[in-house]
């Protein structure tokens, strides 16, 4: 399939990208690493009047520890995290490099950046799981300025932000660094998107677990936060009675929509198992280091 026919434009900066998104109007897109919008194209489910190509902005291609945050630059494409060897980074945020693996296959992975995954907002994409296991908030310019847009108000609904058509995400902050972090998921082939897929992060004192987030993914059309298992699980012994019991409690506190890869049962199910599994993988993990 081909897309339609469509006006191509190149900026050089973000305030270039913010000028010809206002004149563009809404029915204009930016394209970063293509990796989402050309399929989406080419399928005919997007049909955007004008392109706006944003790789030849410079300078937002980054990975910056600063204190408690980790700043992603918004043209930072997958495979840069995925390889990161940076202390800064595994200090903390190990889950992220572990967890962009997953994302697709090597050459989706060498062009997809960090920022599109914010936009395009997925619901079992990993870098909006991550996101909300870290506490992100993503940084948009536009006309207006710039604005920090913590994550849980970023998603609003299935591939839809809360971001305005002439604003572009530049750079997005994780927080909350834990010692201990995994996300699995679960796929048919490798490379595919996940059907469903569970984060958790957390750390430990005397062999409790402390601070923990348990995220969500393919349950619901954005990512969600198993909020009554993370209770549950907080100040309890790292032990698998722990976590076979909150996992189950987080499993049965989703509805997950039914679709050709699997029905709701099916979702709920496997979110039981990833859960215990990623609490064995952060585990060990941590231990490693
Ligand atoms: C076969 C295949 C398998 C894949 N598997 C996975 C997977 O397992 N997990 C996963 O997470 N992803 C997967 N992807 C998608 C991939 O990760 C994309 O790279 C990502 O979703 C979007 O990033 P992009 O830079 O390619 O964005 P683009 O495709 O260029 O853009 C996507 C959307 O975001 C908007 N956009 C892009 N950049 C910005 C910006 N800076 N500011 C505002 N709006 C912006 C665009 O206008 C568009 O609406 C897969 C893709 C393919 C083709």
């Amino acid at each position: 399939m081909k897309p339609a026919s469509f006006e191509y434009h190149r900026a050089h900066d973000v305030a270039e990208v913010v000028e010809l998104l206002v004149e563009l109007g809404d029915d204009a897109k930016i394209i970063a690493g293509g990796q989402s919008l050309a399929p989406m194209m080419n399928f005919r489910l997007a049909r955007p009047s004008a392109l706006v190509d944003v790789n030849p902005v410079s300078g937002l291609d980054y990975i910056r520890r600063e204190g408690d945050l980790l700043r992603i630059g918004a043209m930072t494409r997958h495979r840069d995290v995925e390889i990161s060897r940076d202390p800064e980074v595994h200090d903390g945020f190990a889950v992220l490099p572990r967890a962009a693996r997953w994302i697709g296959h090597y050459p989706i992975r060498c062009r997809g950046t960090v920022g599109g995954s914010m936009a395009h907002s997925d619901p079992t994409a990993e870098w909006c799981l991550l996101a909300l296991l870290h506490d992100a908030s993503v940084v948009v310019q536009g006309p207006r300025g710039q604005r920090t847009v913590p994550v849980a108000e970023w998603f609003t609904g299935f591939l839809t932000t809360s971001g305005e058509y002439d604003e572009m995400v530049v750079e997005t902050q994780f927080a909350r660094p834990r010692a201990y972090g995994a996300l699995t998921e679960y796929a048919r082939r490798r490379g595919d998107f996940a059907i469903s897929a569970v984060g958790v992060a957390f750390d430990k004192v005397d062999n409790r677990l402390t601070d923990v987030s348990v995220v969500l993914g393919g349950v619901a059309g954005v990512p969600v936060r198993a909020t009554e298992a993370e209770a549950m699980l907080e100040g309890s012994p790292a032990t698998p009675e722990t976590w076979v019991a909150a996992s189950r409690n987080a499993a049965a506190s989703v509805n997950p929509p039914s679709d050709l890869n699997g029905d709701g049962d099916y979702r709920r199910q496997l979110v039981e198992t990833l859960m215990q599994r990623a609490f064995v993988e952060a585990l060990a993990e941590g231990a490693r280091r």
